[in-house]
């Protein structure tokens, strides 16, 4: 699409996003620059060039008319893969068995779901025969399987006084940052990480404010104070174009119908990308009981059930996003989200399947449910790792 454009961030400094709200000494970071932070970021640079917020402003950054995705790492060149709650890899050597890796989605479907072991061999020839577990984080490779995880570190510093701004006497903080390179296995190799999301537009005139606001330096996140957090644009381009949908489509549907799906439906996975905030009409937010209703499916849509049982296959993590006003210094509610990496089942009769296709094709451009200028919402269909790592 013309106006969704692919932003890579390249560390100048440490960054520390914050997992949880700092409310005591130790706290972690996220491994990704969430679109919230992003967006904080740019209306911060928009206020040092401008003063004060203008109908520019608030076409920028308190409207719906441009999308902030959440920027997860990438290393140049290659696209990054989240890895979903279906994933499995050895309990026991983890990636260091990364043949094990597997994408579990599909079991669903076959009637006697494989008590699926590592077969990693030793140079010995002996299987390894450790159990799979669940494993989280990003792939920078899908076959063979490349992990690529942010280097962490840990940083001890004085507090912080809010009110005042200086030192606060005989405390500390301690906090996690990214420090901008990639964990590998030679330590004295370092490799650098880049952060990389789409921004969607919905009015192009707004892609010349947002392009002078990215040749100002940024900062992101926490610790500002402590020289944290400033990032510099790497690159700014036309998004490249995915995989078509009715291509991931058709073979989702041929692996689905290989592990055991009945001829006459169709198949297919959402994929949280992000966290999906919805909320039902007593504004409870919508967790298990999420139906394919809240997508704005067709009736024809149901999940799909594990074998004699009540259960749909449905893999949901919840999340507690913490809020935090900037302007005001203050806490703001917290918002109870699917967590991205969850993963639905759903099927069609086949006769629906056009229809369905439509639908699913604006669930991709425009994401689902709320907070989606900060990111929320976004929703991969037959996300290829489901069909391409299972096995
Ligand atoms: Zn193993």
């Amino acid at each position: 699409m013309a106006n969704e454009f692919a932003l890579t961030l390249q560390p100048y400094a440490p960054l520390a996003l914050h997992q949880t709200r700092a409310s005591g000494q130790y706290v972690g970071t996220l491994d990704y620059i969430p679109g919230t932070a992003l967006r904080g970021a740019l209306a911060a640079a928009y206020l040092a060039q401008h003063g004060r917020p203008d109908d520019t402003f608030r076409s920028l950054f308190m409207s719906d008319m441009v999308l902030y995705g959440d920027l997860w790492p990438a290393v140049e060149d290659k696209s990054t893969t989240l890895i979903p709650a279906t994933a499995q890899i050895c309990k026991r050597f983890g990636f260091g068995h990364s043949d094990s890796f597997r994408d579990a989605l599909l079991d669903a479907l076959v009637s006697q779901p494989s008590d699926a072991k590592c077969l990693v061999a030793d140079d010995e020839k002996r299987l390894c025969h450790e159990p799979l577990d669940r494993v989280s984080g990003y792939l920078c490779g899908l076959s063979p399987v490349e992990l690529l995880s942010p280097r962490v570190r840990l940083r001890v510093n004085t507090a912080i006084e809010r009110g005042s701004g200086t030192v606060a006497r005989e405390m500390l903080f301690t906090q996690h940052t990214l420090t901008g390179q990639r964990k590998t296995k030679d330590k004295d190799k370092p490799e650098l990480i880049l952060f990389r999301g789409v921004v969607r537009l919905a009015d192009p005139a707004l892609k010349d404010h947002l392009e002078a606001l990215l040749k100002a330096p940024l900062f992101l996140g926490s610790g500002r104070s402590r020289g944290l957090g400033e990032v510099g644009v790497k690159a700014w381009a036309e998004a490249p174009a995915s995989e078509p949908l009715a291509e991931r489509w058709r073979k989702f549907n041929e692996a689905a119908h290989r592990a055991g799906g009945d001829s006459s439906t169709c198949y297919f996975s959402l994929t949280l990308l992000s966290h999906l905030a919805l909320r039902d009409e007593w504004l409870r937010p919508v967790l298990d009981a999420i139906t394919p209703e809240h997508f704005g499916l067709p009736d024809s849509v149901t999940w799909v059930y594990h074998s004699n049982s009540t259960r749909p296959v449905l893999f949901l993590n919840a999340v507690t996003v913490a809020g935090w006003n900037a302007a005001l210094g203050l806490p703001k509610p917290d918002t109870v989200a699917l967590a991205r990496g969850s993963v639905l089942l759903a099927q069609c009769p086949a006769d629906q399947e056009q229809v369905v296709l439509a639908r699913l094709s604006e669930i991709e451009a425009e994401g689902v449910g709320e907070r989606r200028n900060e990111g929320f919402g976004r929703v991969a269909v037959c996300y290829p790792i489901h069909y391409e790592c299972w096995r």
